[in-house]
């Protein structure tokens, strides 16, 4: 399979280089250039077959001849090791929990199979590579523990002081071996103007293997097709058509869903679902897409103003407005109204969601006032709600229990340096360690 970029200026290339890169040489972002359907009797086995199996089979197409059978299949079995729960809050609604892996959040298939792929990629180097990443609280742990004694790989986290909070900064800092987390004394745009001037650096990058692994790279967006896929397996086979409503940040998931219906699954139509960062609703609704700085809400992994993935979206609609609209249909949320679903959910259902997952509710329902005609729901659970204990105390009046796998983090050492905004100290850091 080749990759080409959605800025059209660039050479088509190999998925290998397109995962190193991240970013094309034109600014824009890879797209597979083309797309394959299954038949309707390879998706009737989806239905059957041993969920690796399936994935391993939804990816192949996508890896071509670049990996051996038996590489990509341990890739695979190796990403997906935790599993995707569907929880039917009523005949028509219903919650596919994403949130089994290692830190509690959807993030966590993009991140392992990414880290794999990368190390397949890196395998006869003889430099190590250096995975650089800025984050303001969720990446960074995903991709820490995606990352976590993968050979000939170490990261480098990047992030600002007494700005996470403690439950998010233990996730990555106590790890120790090939992760190494850096504590700027600045904001989280200095850690990212830090490592995009890394980037930029010429004489850096001749000296030291770099690479980044933010949400645009193609290797976390594949394995997000996965649990779309997941859905339609769990889900009883209905003619009724599927609504997937979408908590939405950078679009990385939505545009993950799209692909996911480009290879045949039957998804009549997705909702956009977001807080009130809200570029996307409004471009569907005005034909108008203005990015802005983003807003600080309780649904904080989704506070963003200009989302990256937007490109992509654009790309397989064919850069058409009536076909994403077609494709698409937006909802943005308040922090009021999150709060309220979140306490409403729980009264009604008994069920605890996160503010990000009751946004895409929120999405749901207003989707379903507007088209009664008969439908079944999904919504993405992005994280659990452990994940945002305080916006779930705040809604519902009680802390939902920290799961053991996340617990244990909070007792151990932080190991993160100490590093100031300047860029000289993050060169030599990287030049000398
Ligand atoms: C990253 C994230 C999102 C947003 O996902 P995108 O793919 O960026 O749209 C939603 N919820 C949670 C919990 C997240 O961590």
């Amino acid at each position: 399979m080749r990759y080409r970029s959605t800025g059209g200026q660039a050479p088509l290339t190999s998925l290998r280089s397109a995962v190193l890169r991240g970013l094309a040489p034109d600014g824009g972002l890879y797209m597979p250039v083309e797309i394959a359907r299954h038949s309707p009797e390879e998706l009737e086995e989806f239905r059957r077959l041993p969920f690796t199996e399936v994935c391993y089979r939804v990816v192949r197409p996508f890896t071509g001849s670049e990996l051996p059978e038996e590489v990509l299949w341990q890739i695979v079995s190796e990403s997906i090791n935790f599993p995707v729960r569907l929880v039917s809050l009523s005949p028509g609604l219903h919650i596919l929990e994403l949130f089994h892996g290692p830190t509690l959040a959807f993030k966590d298939f993009g991140a392992r199979f990414m880290a794999r792929l990368m190390a397949y990629f890196v395998r006869s180097e003889t430099r190590p590579l250096t995975v650089l990443v800025a984050t303001s609280g969720d990446t960074g742990s995903a991709v820490a523990h995606g990352f976590l004694r993968v050979p000939g790989i170490r990261v480098v986290i990047l992030y600002p002081r007494g700005r996470i909070s403690e439950a998010q900064e233990k996730q990555f800092t106590t790890l120790g071996e090939n992760i190494t987390a850096l504590e700027v004394t600045g904001t989280f745009d200095d850690c990212q103007r830090l490592v995009k001037q890394a980037f930029s650096d010429a004489e850096l990058n001749q000296r030291a293997f770099l690479t980044s692994a933010n949400s645009i790279n193609i290797a976390r967006l594949l394995p997000q097709m996965f649990y779309h896929v997941a859905a339609y397996r769990l889900l009883p086979a209905t003619s009724t058509p599927l609504i997937v409503a979408v908590p939405s940040g950078n679009f990385g998931n939505l545009t993950a869903g799209i692909f996911a219906k480009r290879i045949g699954m039957p998804v009549a139509r997705f909702v956009a679902a977001t807080n009130v960062n809200d570029a996307v609703p409004e471009y569907l609704r005005t034909g108008e897409f203005r990015p802005r700085p983003a807003t600080a809400t309780y649904s904080n992994a989704m506070d963003v103003g200009n989302p990256n993935n937007f490109p992509r979206l654009l790309a397989l609609c064919r850069n058409r407005l009536d076909e994403v609209r077609r494709e698409i249909w937006g909802h943005a949320a308040t922090d009021e109204e999150t709060l309220a679903a979140m306490r409403q959910i729980h009264e009604r259902h008994h069920y605890l969601v996160d503010p990000h997952t009751a946004v895409g509710v929120l999405g749901w329902e207003a989707y379903r006032r507007e088209h009664p005609e008969p439908s079944q729901g999904i919504v993405l659970s992005t994280a659990h709600p452990a994940k945002f204990a305080d916006v779930v105390l705040r809604a519902v009046g009680t802390a939902p229990q920290l799961p053991e796998r996340l617990a244990v983090y909070l007792q151990r050492p932080k190991l993160s340096l100490p590093m100031s905004a300047a860029y000289e100290e993050f060169k030599q850091f990287l030049l000398t360690r």
